[in-house]
């Protein structure tokens, strides 16, 4: 039977989620979006709340969002035990925080994007020891970004450390996070097979960030370049095998994607009900008063354009939602990961730019937030795999091709 209502169980964790982005998120979305590279102190309070949620073992809260998104073990019928898991509870949360602001929700301590590569590639003793610390992501480099099969940040083991060597660009929370997951190669000659992921504490002897960068939008979250010279790391840092196994390609760090994919997917979707919860208020109030707003889209005009951009959202999110309860369910994703983030950051783009249009002078206006969730939207058609590269992706899994036959 399909049931397409959000689960009782994590009705709470939604409902927390929405309170975190109404209460703390909307009244400072501004603030930091215009002083970029400032820290948003209150988010530590925040932080610091939601730990004392997550220790007190109040069930699904909103404290669990990126944290473990690995399915319980199968119960004696080989069933999940939890098919309503983490993933599913991550992207709802993700949808309710980012309705209130998706920079900041990227600047939550410890919720980073590196969290969900560690769920998705790490062994259990890897997420329990790295797991409560806030991690950011490093794949992109200089002359390796949508190809991340080209890059060339190498690693060498040296007696008990992995000794890693590189530079990564657009780092997400890179300067703030606590660690980082390095994606480096073992033997460039080998190809993908050979690209694994390294957990590297900040502070780690020969890693610096040099720079932080200005952006279109989501300005509240810090995006560094890490250099990493001769950077040592605990043997025990790789994430998962340090065996090279050509027959597997790199499916092993390429799981991240179809962890953190429907992540990105979600955060599209709840920008995109932002705008369009805006756009209705402010079409509403101002008719009768507001000569700015009044065009040919008011009226009905306005009511069939705000229900197709509503149909386009819900395609997203149903997306997402299938994408990330697949994954609770050990169902392969790939494909489903990539729709959905296809979809929705093609969505959320639109979507946002429409309602500025739709919301004329008042949609433009620094005064309202439309504007700034329309700037804020493109990235997440861009991070985690362009638009492009998803329905390359897409197209691979639909027709059977491989990375080299379609590309
Ligand atoms: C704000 C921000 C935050 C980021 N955060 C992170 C992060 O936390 N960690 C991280 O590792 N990276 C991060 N990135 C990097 C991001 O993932 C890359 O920018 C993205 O993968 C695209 O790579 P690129 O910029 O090198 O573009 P390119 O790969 O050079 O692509 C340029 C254009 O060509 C298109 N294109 C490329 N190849 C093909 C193809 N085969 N077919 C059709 N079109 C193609 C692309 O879709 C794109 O439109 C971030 C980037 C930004 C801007």
């Amino acid at each position: 039977m399909i049931d397409l209502e959000i689960p009782k169980r994590l009705r709470p964790l939604v409902d927390q989620a929405h309170a975190i982005a109404t209460s703390v998120f909307r009244p400072i979305s501004r603030k930091y979006d215009l002083a970029e590279h400032s820290y948003p102190k209150e988010l530590d309070l925040l932080a610091a709340i939601l730990d004392g949620v997550n220790d007190g073992g109040a069930g699904a809260s909103a404290s669990q969002l990126k944290r473990d998104t690995t399915p319980e073990e199968p119960g004696s019928d080989g069933a999940p035990k939890n098919r309503n898991g983490g993933n599913l509870a991550t992207v709802l949360g993700m949808m309710e925080l980012c309705w209130g602001d998706v920079g900041l929700a990227l600047t939550i301590p410890r919720q980073g994007l590196g969290n969900a590569a560690l769920s998705a590639v790490g062994t259990d003793e890897q997420k329990a020891r790295f797991g409560k610390r806030w991690i950011a992501m490093a794949i992109t480099e200089p002359n390796a970004g949508s190809d991340s099969a080209a890059i060339r940040t190498h690693a060498r083991l040296d007696g008990d450390s992995w000794v890693i060597s590189g530079e990564k660009i657009f780092v997400t929370a890179g300067d703030r996070a606590e660690a980082v997951i390095v994606w480096a190669t073992l033997d460039a000659a080998l190809g993908r097979a050979a690209i694994k992921s390294f957990f590297v504490p900040k502070g780690s002897p020969g890693m610096k960030v040099v720079r932080l960068d200005h952006k279109l939008g989501i300005r509240a979250s810090d995006t560094a370049t890490i250099v990493f010279d001769e950077c040592r790391v605990p043997k025990e840092n790789i994430l998962g095998s340090a065996e090279i196994e050509t027959d597997k390609s790199f499916a092993g760090a390429m799981k991240t994607f179809d962890n953190t994919r429907p992540v990105i997917a979600a955060m599209a979707c709840g920008v995109a009900r932002a705008a369009i919860d805006r756009t209705r208020e402010i079409l509403k109030d101002a008719q009768p008063r507001d000569a700015n707003l009044r065009s040919p889209w008011l009226g009905s005009n306005a009511d069939a354009e705000l229900a197709r951009l509503e149909a386009e959202l819900e395609v997203a999110r149903l997306l997402t939602l299938n994408a990330a309860w697949m994954a609770d369910n050990r169902i392969p994703n790939s494909l489903q990961a990539s729709m959905a983030k296809a979809k929705a950051g093609r969505a959320v783009t639109e979507i946002t730019l429409r309602c500025v249009e739709l919301c004329g002078a008042t949609g433009y206006a620094e005064a309202d937030l439309l504007e700034k969730w329309a700037r804020d939207a493109k990235i997440l058609d861009i991070f985690e795999g362009t638009q492009q590269i998803q329905m390359l992706v897409v197209a691979r899994r639909v027709l059977g091709k491989t990375s080299a036959e379609l590309r």
